[in-house]
């Protein structure tokens, strides 16, 4: 009978270490030393055992048992925590993966120029100044020296309201403006970026669209300070090797008057189909401020100079990204706005 507690015990123990779970360990528990279990079965028979024997058969029930009970113990312990760590095997949360996007909206490319221009005239010493897009025709024509009968202001298909009222079909009123109200504070150095409008509509040309106005009037404004500003810019905006250059052309409120062309940013000046095979790139117009106006703004042309130039934003936004039609500025598609 020794042998055969031993025996159940031996296998008890072996049969634990090969367990692999907590439920299996609690049948095997049931199945040794439950009501039917074999450990108990041995129990009962000690009934039948004799007076001498019986205390020597319980030592060794004793100590089998406690060695099971320990073991039991043990066994459980590690079950458990094996137990623990395959849940967290199977539940590992993967903290690198990238979390639920909220569909954000960003700044429309036309903004973004804008900020970039304000940005690069700004760290040149420039201040913004603004002005009414419902404009008078004497700010609007007339102090910009382009009276009534002006063959110029044929130049720009204009939206007019009544006789006098229009909408501003340029940001350059924003040039009187800004004299009227500094003057005589020196220098004038302003840009005035703002909406336009002109009766025109095709894939280059917007009835509504950006412009950003350039003033400098003070003491001993030079042709050359126009260039060298306007190089600095477009180094800044198109890249460091750009080289710029000027074309006599006309326009009423400077003199003498420039087209500004930059070298191609795509084909470097070697010629390519963004520029014609010319090389250059016409980016805005410019020039000296016409006596005339800086007379109209309540400055003396006599003692001052000064220059202007004006930009198209659209026209800069496509030369930089390489939009071909104006209209998908305007368009709202998401998919192409979404692209800058
Ligand atoms: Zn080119």
């Amino acid at each position: 009978m020794k042998d055969e507690i031993r025996r159940v015990g031996e296998e008890a123990l072996r049969e634990l270490k090969e367990l692999d779970g907590l439920e299996a360990l609690q049948e095997l528990k049931v199945k040794v030393l439950g009501k039917k279990g074999t450990f108990t079965a041995l129990l009962r028979q000690m009934g039948g055992l004799s007076p001498e024997e019986r205390p020597i058969m319980g030592q060794i029930v004793n100590e089998v048992r406690s060695r099971l009970e320990q073991a039991w113990e043990e066994r459980g312990v590690e079950l458990d925590r094996m137990a623990l760590e395959k849940r967290l095997a199977t539940e590992r949360i993967d903290i690198t993966l990238p979390g639920l996007r909220v569909p954000r909206g960003h700044i429309h490319p036309l903004t973004q120029i804008v900020e970039e221009i304000e940005d690069i005239f700004l760290g040149m010493g420039f201040q913004i100044a603004e002005g009414p897009e419902i404009e008078t025709d004497y700010y609007n024509f007339e102090a910009l020296n382009l009276p009534k009968d002006h063959p110029a202001r044929e130049m720009q298909d204009s939206f007019y309201i009544t006789e006098e009222i229009l909408l501003r079909t340029h940001t350059s009123p924003v040039q009187i403006r800004t004299m009227e109200k500094l003057c005589p504070a020196l220098p004038v150095k302003i840009i005035a970026p703002g909406t336009v409008y002109r009766n025109d509509d095709d894939a280059t040309h917007s009835p509504m669209f950006h412009q950003v106005e350039g003033l400098v009037v003070d003491r001993g404004i030079r042709l050359s300070d126009l260039k060298g500003i306007l190089l600095n810019f477009s180094r800044q905006m198109f890249g460091e090797s750009r080289e710029i250059r000027l074309r006599p052309s006309f326009f009423p409120f400077t003199e003498p008057s420039a087209e500004v062309d930059i070298s191609c940013m795509l084909c470097g000046g070697a010629g390519c189909r963004l520029c014609k095979g010319t090389g250059w790139i016409e980016v805005l117009g410019s020039g000296m401020v016409h006596p005339k106006v800086i007379e109209m703004g309540g400055y003396n042309p006599k003692e001052l100079t000064g220059f202007a130039f004006g930009m198209g934003v659209e026209r800069i936004a496509m030369l930089k990204y390489g939009i071909e039609d104006m209209r998908l500025l305007f368009d709202n598609d998401l998919r192409f706005l979404q692209q800058f």
